[in-house]
C-alpha cells in the first residue's frame, strides 16, 4: 500500500465514510482505516435516521440506501403502575426512515469506495502521528501512512483524541447505557399487529415505569422484518435508582401486554449493549481543527440523546461532507487557520442549530419528575377520565383530584412553563 494519501480518515462510519466519499469525488487520493472487520461491523444498534441531509449528499439515497422502512407513525406512552396512556401521530408523510446502522454504514462506504476511496478494514490506528506540533498522518502497528490532513471520525469512545490530549475521559455522569434486544416477526406480522402499511414503519417511545421511573426512556422501532425494543437510561441515576439489574427492566417491559401480544413468536436475533454519551455538545471539543487535522461525527461530540431516542447519524454524515468541503476550500493549505472555516461552515449548518437549541434539554432531563411523576399523572388522570362508576369528573375535577397530593399547583405549572419554552 502506498504510504502517503491527500487525506487519512479514521473510522468507516456515517462520518468517516461520507467525508471519504465527498473528497473522492472531487478527485482527492483518500485512504480510510476501519478497525471492524468491515464497516459498520461495530455498531450492533440502528434505530431512525434523518433522511433530509442525506438525500444532499447521496444521489438516489431513497432508491438505493439500505431503507428498512419509513417512519409514518410515532407513539408516546406514559407508562405508571396501574396502566398506561399512549398518544399516537399518524402521518402520509414521513421525514424519517428505520435502519438497520450496520448496513447503512456498509452502504456508505462503498459509496466512497466506488468514488475511488481505499478502504482498509481489519485495521485499528493505534495513534496520530505528529511532527512539529502537526498531525502528519497515523501509526497503526508498525505501519505509518502520511497525509496532508487527518480526519478523525473514530466514533463516541474518542480513544485517540484521549491520548492526543485534545479530550478529558468521560465522566460517569455523562453517560447513558442503552439495551437493544431484535426479534425477527416478518413483515406482515408487523404491519398487522401495529396497523402500518407495507414498507410503513413506527416509532415507539415509552417513559415511565418502563425503565422503573430511573430517567431515560424505552423504545421500539420496527424494520421490514424485525422489532427492536430497548432501553436507555442515564447511568449515574441508574446507580442511584435502580432497584433491580437494568437487564431486568428491558424484560419486564417485553413481557408486558402490548409488547408480549406484540412480539409473540418472535425470534430473537440480535442483542445489544452501549454507553453513549448524554449530550453532545458538552462533549465537543473546543476546536474541531487542527494543523493536517478534522474531527467529525461523534467525536466531535455532534450527537443529541434525550433519553428516550439518540440522533446522531445525519449530523455525522452530515459534518463528514462539510469537512469534506472544507478540505477542498482549503486549497492544499492545511494549516489550522485555513482548516477552521470548517467549524464556520458546521455553526452555520442545521447541525449547531439543532444541537444548541437542545442545550437546555439536558436541564430538562435533570429534573426527575418528568420521569416518574408526570408519567403517572397523565395515566391517573385518564383513568380518572375514562372508568368511572356512575357519573364522570369534568376534566377539571379529574384534574384536582390527580394532582392533588402528587404535585404542586405552582410546581406543575412551573415545569410545563419550562417544556413550553421549549428546548
Ligand atoms: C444505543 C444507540 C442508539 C442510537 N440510535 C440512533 C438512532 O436511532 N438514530 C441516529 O441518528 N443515531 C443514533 N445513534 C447515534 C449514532 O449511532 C451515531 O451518532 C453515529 O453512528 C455517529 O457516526 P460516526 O461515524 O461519528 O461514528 P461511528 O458510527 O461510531 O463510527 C466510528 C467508526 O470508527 C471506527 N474506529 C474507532 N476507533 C478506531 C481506530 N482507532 N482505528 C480504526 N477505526 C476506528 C469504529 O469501528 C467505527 O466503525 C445511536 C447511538 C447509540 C449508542
Amino acid at each position: 500500500m502506498k504510504s502517503r494519501f491527500d487525506v487519512i480518515v479514521v473510522g468507516a462510519g456515517p462520518a468517516g465514510s461520507t467525508a471519504a466519499y465527498t473528497l473522492a469525488k472531487k478527485g482527492f487520493d483518500v485512504l480510510v482505516v476501519e478497525r471492524g472487520r468491515s464497516p459498520g461491523s461495530k455498531t450492533l444498534y440502528g434505530g431512525r435516521v434523518y433522511a433530509k441531509p442525506l438525500k444532499e449528499i447521496y444521489p438516489e439515497f431513497e432508491k438505493k440506501a439500505p431503507i428498512e422502512r419509513w417512519v409514518k407513525k410515532e407513539r408516546m406512552t406514559f407508562m405508571a403502575e396501574g396502566g398506561s396512556l399512549t398518544l399516537e401521530y399518524s402521518s402520509k408523510t414521513s421525514t424519517s426512515f428505520t435502519a438497520y446502522l450496520s448496513k447503512l454504514s456498509e452502504w456508505m462506504a462503498s459509496q466512497a469506495e466506488e468514488a475511488g476511496a481505499v478502504i482498509v478494514t481489519d485495521v485499528r490506528v493505534d495513534s496520530f502521528l505528529k511532527e512539529d506540533g502537526r498531525i502528519t498522518g497515523v501509526r497503526a502497528g508498525q505501519d505509518e501512512v502520511r497525509a496532508g490532513v487527518v480526519i478523525d471520525a473514530e466514533g463516541v469512545n474518542r480513544l485517540l483524541l484521549e491520548r492526543l490530549g485534545w479530550v478529558p475521559k468521560l465522566e460517569k455522569s455523562q453517560v447513558a447505557l442503552g439495551l437493544k434486544e431484535t426479534y425477527r416477526l416478518g413483515s406482515e406480522k408487523i404491519e398487522e399487529r401495529l396497523g402500518l402499511g407495507k414498507k410503513e414503519g413506527m416509532a415507539w417511545f415509552m417513559i415511565g415505569s418502563a425503565t422503573g421511573n430511573i430517567p431515560g426512556g424505552a423504545f421500539l422501532y420496527t424494520y421490514q422484518n424485525t422489532v427492536a425494543l430497548g432501553i436507555v437510561v442515564f447511568l449515574h441515576k441508574a446507580v442511584e435508582h435502580a432497584q433491580q439489574h437494568i437487564f431486568e427492566y428491558l424484560e419486564e417491559l417485553r413481557l408486558s401486554p402490548p409488547f408480549s401480544n406484540l412480539l409473540k413468536d418472535g425470534v430473537l436475533v440480535e442483542y445489544g449493549a452501549h454507553l453513549t454519551p448524554e449530550l453532545g455538545l458538552k462533549l465537543k471539543p473546543p476546536r474541531l481543527y487542527g494543523d493536517g487535522f478534522l474531527i467529525v461525527g461523534d467525536a466531535a461530540g455532534l450527537l443529541l440523546n434525550l433519553g428516550y431516542t439518540v440522533r446522531g447519524v445525519d449530523f455525522a454524515a452530515y459534518s463528514g461532507y462539510l469537512a469534506a468541503q472544507a478540505i477542498e476550500k482549503a486549497g492544499g493549505d492545511y494549516s489550522a487557520r485555513s482548516l477552521s472555516i470548517y467549524e464556520d461552515m458546521l455553526e452555520e449548518s442545521f447541525i449547531m442549530r439543532e444541537l444548541r437549541r437542545h442545550v437546555r434539554v439536558s436541564k430538562l432531563m435533570e429534573n426527575e419528575r418528568f420521569f416518574t411523576t408526570y408519567p403517572e399523572l397523565a395515566f391517573a388522570l385518564a383513568h380518572r377520565l375514562f372508568e368511572f362508576e356512575e357519573t364522570s369528573p369534568t376534566f377539571l375535577e379529574a384534574f384536582r383530584e390527580t394532582t392533588k397530593g402528587r404535585v404542586s399547583k405552582l410546581r406543575l405549572l412551573l415545569d410545563m412553563l419550562e417544556v413550553a419554552r421549549g428546548p
